[in-house]
C-alpha cells in the first residue's frame, strides 16, 4: 500500500466520531510498516486490546473500521479467520462487532465476523507467520493470488460496512 501518516489513518474510519478516531492508540510500529509488504493495516490498541482497526486501500481511497473483539467460547474446534482464511485453534480467531453507526448517540447497528485474534492476517498470507497447532489447508495458490484474496475480504468487509452507514 501507500506509506500513511498518522493523519491519513484517523481520517480514514468510517464508523467512529472524529472524536473517537483521535483517541484511537495507534502502536509506532503500525506506521512504520514495511509499506511493500504491508498491504492493509490492522492493530490491537494497546490500551484497550479489545478494540481492534483494520485499515485498507479502497475504489474509495483510505477506509479503516473499528471494531470490538469478543471472548472466543473454546469449542475446541479450529476456526477459520474470515479475512485471510487462517485456521486457528479456538482461541486464535476472536468474533468481532463492528459497529454500522458513526456514535453511540445513533441507534446500535453492528455486523459480526472472526478474525484472526492476533489480526496478523497480512503475515499468514504471506506465509511469514503460521497459526500454531492447526493443519491449514492445501493452498495452490501463488502469494500474489493469496493476497488478492485476502485484501478482497478486507475491501469486501469494509464496503458491507459502508453500506449500512447510509
Ligand atoms: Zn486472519
Amino acid at each position: 500500500m501507500q506509506p500513511q501518516t498518522e493523519a491519513s489513518v484517523r481520517k480514514s474510519f468510517i464508523n467512529c466520531s472524529k472524536g473517537a478516531a483521535s483517541r484511537i492508540g495507534i502502536p509506532p510500529a503500525v506506521l512504520d510498516a514495511d509499506w511493500d509488504k504491508q498491504f492493509f493495516l490492522a492493530w490491537s490498541d494497546p490500551k484497550s486490546p479489545q478494540n481492534a482497526y483494520v485499515v485498507a486501500e479502497t475504489e474509495d481511497g483510505l477506509r479503516g473500521i473499528s471494531m470490538e473483539k469478543r471472548s472466543a467460547k473454546g469449542s475446541g474446534g479450529a476456526r477459520m479467520c474470515q479475512l485471510c482464511l487462517a485456521l486457528h485453534s479456538s482461541t486464535g480467531v476472536s468474533m468481532v462487532s463492528i459497529p454500522t453507526t458513526k456514535s453511540s448517540k445513533d441507534s446500535y447497528g453492528s455486523v459480526g465476523g472472526y478474525i484472526c485474534t492476533d489480526l496478523a492476517c497480512v503475515d499468514y498470507t504471506l506465509g511469514t507467520k503460521k497459526p500454531e497447532g492447526v493443519r491449514q489447508m492445501e493452498e495452490t495458490l501463488t502469494q500474489e493470488e493469496r493476497i488478492e484474496r485476502t485484501l478482497g475480504n478486507v475491501q469486501r468487509l469494509i464496503a458491507s460496512v459502508a453500506e449500512k452507514l447510509k
